[in-house]
């Protein structure tokens, strides 16, 4: 079992690797968020643990980089920042799981085992509607060949779109799919997501795929 450890704080990151490796994990440390990057892209890996507050390059910037790149190697996040929508937001850039520091080594060592038990590789079918393709495995989307790169929401909203193609989803069945975090979500956050997502993916092509149905909701693809 090869884990990963990020973390700038050189003496907790020993002290992490020593412990680890006493649970006989193989463990690499990286001591700033540039190398983390790089060893998360080139080792197979069966677990990264993340610092969040790192030189070079922050840890939730390297979630949403490997993430975008298919990578799928369990993120837990172990980091000073313990507010809620610090928890939230590092959860939903891609992480698996979140620790606070200060932190105990039997609980951390709980949920490395907790993780690494989980499948790898969820079967998950690509999504299409005409020329556009959503690979829900690989959290890539891409329309007639071309690419395209969008936020963490505006994949989880075009997927759920996708997902149930041909009918209408109003703008609350929206919201208690993509903010299930949120209580307060205005539906207008709702209108400024589909607008963005309809500037990546309908605007460049010549025919638009998200429609408006007046009164109820968001729809994608012909009626069915
Ligand atoms: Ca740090």
């Amino acid at each position: 079992m090869n884990i990963l450890v990020v973390e700038d704080e050189v003496k907790l990151a020993n002290a992490i690797k020593r412990a680890l490796e006493i649970q006989t994990y193989a463990v690499t440390v990286a001591y700033d968020g540039q190398t983390g990057l790089d060893l998360a892209v080139s080792e197979e890996l069966d677990l990264i643990i993340l610092d969040l507050m790192l030189p070079k390059i922050d840890g939730l910037e390297i979630c949403r980089m490997i993430r975008n790149q298919g990578i799928h190697t369990p993120v837990l996040i172990l980091t000073a920042k313990g507010l809620v929508s610090d928890k939230i937001n590092g959860l939903d850039t891609g992480a698996d799981d979140y620790m606070v520091k200060p932190f105990s080594f039997e609980e951390l060592f709980a949920r490395i085992r907790a993780l690494t038990r989980r499948p790898r590789h969820v079967i998950n079918p690509v999504l299409t509607v005409e020329d556009l393709l959503l690979d829900p495995s690989k959290f890539t989307v891409s329309r007639n060949e071309i690419g395209i790169s969008l936020s963490s929401k505006e994949f989880a909203l075009l997927e759920y779109l996708m997902r149930n193609k041909g009918s209408i989803l109003t703008k609350t069945q929206i919201i208690g799919h993509i903010w299930d975090y949120d209580a307060d979500v205005l539906p207008n956050v709702v209108e400024v997501h589909i607008k963005h997502l309809r500037d990546k993916v309908d605007k460049p092509f010549e025919k638009p795929l998200i429609m408006t149905v007046r009164g109820f909701g968001y729809m994608i693809g012909a009626k069915e």
